[in-house]
């Protein structure tokens, strides 16, 4: 019997697990891998030192053509599809958390308006507006190796799903006049443009989420600014600093998707908010990774000291792994089965994947910096980062670990519609 698996021909085994692949995939995670080992690695701690954005990794992406990586192959891009986007981000995020959470921005922009789009409901004409515009965007990146960052939070409930966003935009002739605020803006001063999620502002019409538009503001646009400090935690290389639209003019071109068809896809398409949790899976690897090679006495640059011979050590060994094969099974599990429409079970499989992930991550790094012990988590390894980087990610809206909790509660107790007297 032939026992040989699809990944035989890679060297490592990926961040998300021994699985089956197709060429192409294991084709770009061996260029991603690469890219981690021999670049992104020895850079990470820069950036968290400094809280610098990563320009140095940019610039290898970009020459990889990992900017156009989910830009459909007709217009230029690799064309890699949502499964495929998610196994390369969590390769990604075990060399650098860092550079994987800003890029899933940036691909967002593509996959969104991309292969999600392909997904949502839309008329002849909204496809057909769809269609053309998002030529023009894609061919920024092909073209021009353009950078696009992903801001909606506002410090209200609008990131959340729960109330229409404060930012609004006004129609005027021939596009549109932005207004308001963001915070958490990743890629700030680094992007060469902006996809906000804001609210059309229609005259006697109170805000309404149904009226969500997606657009992107240019860098170089008059009345936009980045304003704030970055001095958090963890993933410091994000910069994610405050954004301030004040009667910004863009033009009717700079429409990412329809009117009124973001609303839709949130509804139809749920795992285009799963994006955030590879570059998590990644760190978990990276601290699981890191955990062997230290009680194995492997850690170039330091003494050859072995710790693998106590029992305690082996079992905080086993344990992580455990932890980290229920994550890589969720993971790819939901991934292979992300489309629009999901099932409900399908959809609980998915709110559990990114609470398992988002949670495990931390975890694993808890277990880590206690296994490896005091000397393990000295600035000069990469313990301790992984470990603040790994606390950010079940902050994150729409789904923090808190909200996806309650969305489990409630939509496993109440059928669709159904209320209590
Ligand atoms: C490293 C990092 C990078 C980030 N990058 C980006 C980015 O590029 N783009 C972006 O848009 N955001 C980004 N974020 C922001 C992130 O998605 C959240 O918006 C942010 O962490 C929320 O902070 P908060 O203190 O406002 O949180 P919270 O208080 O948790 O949530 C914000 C609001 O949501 C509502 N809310 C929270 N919980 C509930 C609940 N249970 N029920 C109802 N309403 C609720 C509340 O009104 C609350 O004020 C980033 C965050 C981090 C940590």
């Amino acid at each position: 019997m032939n026992t040989r698996t699809l990944t035989d021909t890679l060297d490592f085994t990926p961040a998300v697990g021994d699985m089956p692949l197709t060429g192409k995939q294991r084709a770009l995670l061996a260029q991603a891998h690469a890219l981690g080992r021999d670049r992104f690695a020895a850079r990470a701690a820069q950036w968290d030192e400094a809280a610098a954005f990563p320009h140095a990794n940019y610039d290898d992406l970009r020459e990889a053509g990992f900017l156009r990586l989910c830009v459909p192959e007709a217009a230029g891009g690799l064309g890699a599809d949502y499964p495929t986007y998610m196994m390369v981000a969590a390769e990604i995020g075990r060399f650098c958390g860092t550079t994987a959470l800003t890029w899933n921005m940036h691909i967002c922009s593509t996959m969104w308006t991309g292969v999600l789009a392909d997904g949502i409901p839309m008329t002849d004409a909204e496809r057909a507006e769809h269609a053309r515009r998002r030529e023009l965007h894609f061919a920024r990146i092909v073209n021009d190796g353009a950078i696009y960052a992903q801001p909606f939070s506002e410090g209200s409930a609008a990131a959340a799903g729960r109330a229409p966003f404060g930012t609004t935009a006004k129609k005027v002739e021939g596009g549109w006049l932005i207004n308001g605020r963001k915070i958490f803006a990743s890629l700030a001063g680094a992007a060469h443009y902006y996809g906000i999620l804001c609210t059309e502002d229609v005259e006697g019409k109170t805000p309404d989420p149904r009226d969500t538009l997606y657009i992107s503001v240019p860098a170089t646009a008059q009345g936009f600014s980045i304003h704030g400090d970055w001095n958090p935690l963890g993933m410091r290389g994000t910069v994610s600093r405050n954004l301030l639209f004040k009667d910004v003019f863009v033009a009717d071109d700079e429409q990412l998707m329809p009117r009124g068809i973001y609303f839709k896809g949130a509804q139809t398409w749920p795992a285009m908010f799963f994006t955030l949790s590879p570059t998590y899976l990644g760190l978990a690897n990276a601290a699981y990774d890191f955990t062997v090679k230290y009680l194995r006495g492997e850690v170039e640059g330091e003494p050859p000291v072995k710790r693998r011979m106590y029992p305690t050590k082996q079992i905080a060994v086993a344990q992580m792994r455990i932890q980290l094969e229920a994550m890589r099974s969720l993971f790819t599990r939901a991934i292979a089965e992300a489309r629009p429409n999901p099932t409900k079970d399908a959809k609980m499989r998915l709110y559990a994947a990114h609470y398992s992930v988002m949670e495990g991550a931390n975890d694993i790094c808890r277990l880590a910096i206690r296994t490896c012990g005091g000397q393990g988590m000295m600035k000069h390894l990469p313990l301790e980062r992984l470990y603040r980087d790994s606390r950010c990610g079940s902050l994150m809206l729409p789904w923090t670990a808190e909200l996806v909790l309650d969305r489990m509660g409630r939509e496993t107790l109440y059928e669709t519609g159904e209320r209590d007297e």
